[in-house]
């Protein structure tokens, strides 16, 4: 048989299935994969069900359902005073990871650079690949995960047409200040290029408030922000992503949403219409939750002898394993915790590719979207493993 895609066949399974499949082999906690233990908000499961039996089971609109379109539109001025117009840069799509496709191939054509910062989501250079762009990683280094700006204003160039920007940054618990994304944005208007800014994590964030890109000077026209409702109301598996693009870009954004899935559930999109339109308060206990239980595992990771990185945002904190561990890799580290002290974490290098340099083995990710009593058993489990 002729040889299938070769970029696809030689791509390992994403290391959240694995690590997940081993948490489940040897019933470990696992704070591996990013996803909440609890249900998001109970009234959006009603709206979804009860759209379910209205009938709202036929193709949705290309772009999304209207009301969708003008939640999302409204959120974006009342989070972040940017005025943007529903019908024409509004597109809803099956999930973030649609969404960054769809604003991939809309913006690349093949021999394209894309500026990527790392430690960078595992599905962000697979893609890139697979239309036939140019990868460019630019890594940001523990324990500060600072921007490296020297490297980033190397890295860019003619032919840089986009940077990839996830900012609150998974995995690493980052949130962008306004000085860095200053300096992005002077790089973005310098080349010419575009940004591609991935903002899931848009409402998680604790210390630091988060800055859309778009926002900057000159920076509306040149960037696509995108959303999760997976991440907003804490409904992982529903997969209801929203992109806003300048209406020239979002045209072609939906040609390539068009071509990958044309529309999205509209039930779901009902309901996470109703979500965005909760008022502030909603998403401020969101982030306060959250926070508490970063400090709660923070506080019993150090008391394990973990080092434990600054965290600002999404669901995850980065951890130091050289006081635990002395020449084994973070993959290896986190094999052996989940099979002997059952705790499952996700090792950093999984988002590091080895052309950006030696990746750092040093580091694991632990997710904090868990309910007090599981991390706290987690932290207990830890302690009696490395004590
Ligand atoms: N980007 C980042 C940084 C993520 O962590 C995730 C989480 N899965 C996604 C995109 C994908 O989001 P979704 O589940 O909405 O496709
Ligand atoms: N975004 C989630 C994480 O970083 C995982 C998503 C997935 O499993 N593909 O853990």
């Amino acid at each position: 048989m002729k040889p299938l895609n070769t970029l696809l066949s030689a791509l390992p399974t994403t290391i959240f299935t694995q690590m997940s499949a081993l948490a489940r082999e040897y019933d470990a906690i696992n704070l591996g994969q990013g996803f909440p233990d609890t249900e998001g908000p109970a009234e959006l499961v009603e709206i979804a069900c009860a759209a379910l039996r209205d009938g709202r089971n036929q193709y949705a609109p290309l772009t999304g359902l209207p009301e969708l379109r003008e939640a999302v539109a409204g959120c974006n001025q009342r989070f972040y005073g940017l005025s943007v117009d529903p019908n024409r840069e509004v597109i809803v799509t099956s999930g973030a990871t649609e969404a960054l496709a769809a604003c991939i191939s809309a913006v690349t054509s093949p021999g394209d650079e894309v500026i990527v910062l790392e430690p960078a989501y595992d599905t962000y250079l697979p893609f890139l690949r697979l239309v036939g762009a140019v990868p460019v990683p630019v890594r940001l280094s523990p324990p500060d995960w600072s921007l490296p700006r020297e490297a980033l204003s190397a890295a860019f160039n003619e032919r840089t047409k986009a940077i990839l920007l996830n900012s609150p940054m998974n995995p690493c618990g980052k949130v962008f200040t306004t000085e860095e994304l200053e300096f992005i944005a002077g790089l973005v208007r310098k080349y010419d290029s575009f940004a591609i800014c991935d903002e899931v994590y848009e409402h998680l964030v604790f210390d630091a408030p988060h800055i859309p890109l778009m926002t900057l000077p000159d920076m509306r026209e040149r960037c696509m922000r995108i959303g999760s409702a997976g991440k907003s109301f804490s409904f992982t598996g529903w997969k209801i992503g929203y992109i806003t693009a300048p209406s020239p870009l979002a045209e072609v954004i939906a040609k390539a949403h068009q071509n990958l899935t044309f529309a999205t559930a509209p039930n779901l999109q009902r309901a996470v219409a109703a979500g965005l339109n909760k008022g502030e308060a909603f998403f401020g206990e969101l982030a306060e939750g959250l926070c508490e239980r970063r400090d709660l595992l923070a506080a019993g990771l150090r008391k394990c002898g973990f080092g434990v990185l600054p965290c600002n945002g999404t669901y995850f904190i980065t951890a130091d394993i050289s006081g635990l561990a002395d020449e084994e890799d973070d993959l290896s580290f986190c094999r052996r915790v989940t099979i002997e002290a059952g705790v499952t974490m996700i090792p950093v290098s999984a988002f590091c590719d080895p052309s950006a340099g030696t990746p750092p083995t040093r580091y694991v990710r632990f997710a904090f979207c868990k309910q007090p009593a599981v991390l706290s058993e987690a932290i207990r489990r830890l302690e009696a493993y490395f004590h």
